[in-house]
């Protein structure tokens, strides 16, 4: 017999400190960045060890395709496990009846819908992407609105809230095949019930992206979207804390064999299946009585930081938040959302601008900055903390439009240091 050679020994075995340093530098970099900076971009979060350790799983060597108990390849009891875990787990934990958990991603997911409900060609109708909405759902620039006609509803120019009443009308004068509703920057609860009357009034199929708002339905945080939606996507990454991915749920028992078909072999191959096993295990943990805790929490932290970016005299989208979403117009201080998210990077709090209702079609001058406590939740900040961060960012604004940035930078640097420290992440 031959004898397993030394290289092919240390390929099993050399750490990526060993075989690769420029990789490896780059990770250690990344790890140390999540310690020491605030996270408040609203898509992130921070997923649990036992979530990490499922993505690095030798698991992901396994290829397969189809559904559990009818797969094009052999060896996948295990995997199989772990998918139907998903599977059940998020028709217990999303009180629905079908959940396909096999999307790569978010806007897979949604392209899945598209391609199982829609010919190219027919009517979507989605919220406007400045009001908060998503490019998959009809953005000129993404598939969804090359080959799909797209339609949009807005806010309310001064509640900033879905204006329900245009919606209607507008859905009424369009009749879209698919209505939508869900999106990126939208800090409001909202109307399932609503729209799903509007959708039923004018023929067409409720869609409810979930995607940001995914872990606050699951823990009682926000309503839920059944039973009013026809069909739900969202991320597992934002505020359900798992890996990246999409989920797709229904209780169409009909639509739901073609639903399969539509993800696999519609517009997907083979499935990530260690990202499975990380699915199944973030959907567990959403179960656990202390996620409906964490829910609370991170609605009350984004009402608290909102709550103190409004005494210090900085307008906030809408007066407010019902979810885990502050978006901030910059132009009540005269500034910008990229100088903002440069300002206060440099404070190691990470933030992205955004546009806001009716803000400039060119990013580079939007008005709007978009921030979100899910992750430094996560971590176990309070209200105590949020206020302190609310007070550090509205420190920085009123420096940054006074023209003393240098200034006050060191200060809030300080401070931040002293809640990351206060409240680390993954013990290395
Ligand atoms: C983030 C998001 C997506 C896309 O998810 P990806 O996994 O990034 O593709 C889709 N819809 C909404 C509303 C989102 O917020």
């Amino acid at each position: 017999m031959t004898q397993q050679n030394e290289q092919t020994k240390a390929y099993f075995n050399a750490s990526v400190h060993e075989r690769d340093p420029l990789v490896a530098e780059a990770l250690d970099n990344e790890r140390k960045r999540q310690q020491d900076q605030i996270e408040l971009i609203a898509s992130e979060n921070i997923v649990s060890r036992a979530v990490l350790d499922a993505l690095g799983h030798e698991m992901t060597n396994k290829t397969l395709e189809g559904y559990p108990g009818n797969r094009f390849h052999g060896g996948g009891q295990f995997v199989d496990v772990v998918e139907q875990a998903a599977i059940d787990r998020a028709k217990e934990l999303f009180g629905c009846g079908y959940a396909n958990v096999q999307p790569h991603s978010g806007t897979q997911a949604n392209l899945a819908v598209f391609f199982l409900l829609l010919k190219p060609g027919e009517k979507v109708l989605s919220l406007d992407l400045a009001a908060g909405g998503h490019l998959s759902h009809g953005m000129k620039s993404n598939l969804s609105g090359r080959w799909f006609e797209s339609h949009s509803y807005n806010v309310d120019p001064d509640t900033e809230v879905i204006d329900y009443d245009n919606l209607e009308r507008i859905a009424e004068e369009v009749r879209p095949k698919l209505l939508i509703t869900g999106g990126s920057a939208y800090p409001r609860q909202l109307d399932f019930e609503r729209m799903g009357k509007i959708a039923k009034k004018v023929g067409a199929w409720f869609l409810v992206d979930m995607a940001h708002i995914a872990g606050l339905v699951a823990g009682g945080a926000h309503p839920s979207p059944f039973p009013h939606a026809d069909i739900v996507t969202c991320t597992t990454t934002k505020t359900l804390r798992g890996p990246r991915g999409g989920l797709i749920l229904t209780n169409n028992e009909e639509w739901f064999k073609k639903l399969q078909a539509a993800v696999f072999p519609g517009v997907q191959g083979s499935l990530h299946s260690n990202v499975l096993a990380a699915k199944a295990i973030c959907l567990g943990e959403a179960l656990r009585p202390d996620f409906k805790v964490y829910a609370q929490q991170v609605t009350a932290n984004a009402r608290v930081l909102a709550q103190t970016l409004i005494e210090r005299g900085i307008r906030i989208v809408s007066g407010g938040t019902d979810t885990h979403i502050v978006l901030v117009d910059l132009s009540s201080k005269g500034l910008i959302g990229k100088q903002a998210e440069t300002l206060l990077e440099r404070a190691n709090i990470t933030a992205n601008k955004n546009a806001i209702p009716n803000d400039s079609p060119r990013p580079p001058e939007w008005v709007g900055m978009r921030l979100g406590v899910s992750a430094a939740t996560t971590r176990g900040m309070k209200e105590e903390e949020l206020r302190t961060l609310g007070n550090i960012i509205a420190d920085l604004i009123e420096a940054e439009a006074a023209g003393k940035a240098d200034d006050a930078v060191p200060g809030a640097k300080a401070k931040v240091a002293e809640l990351t420290k206060a409240f680390p992440v993954y013990a290395s």
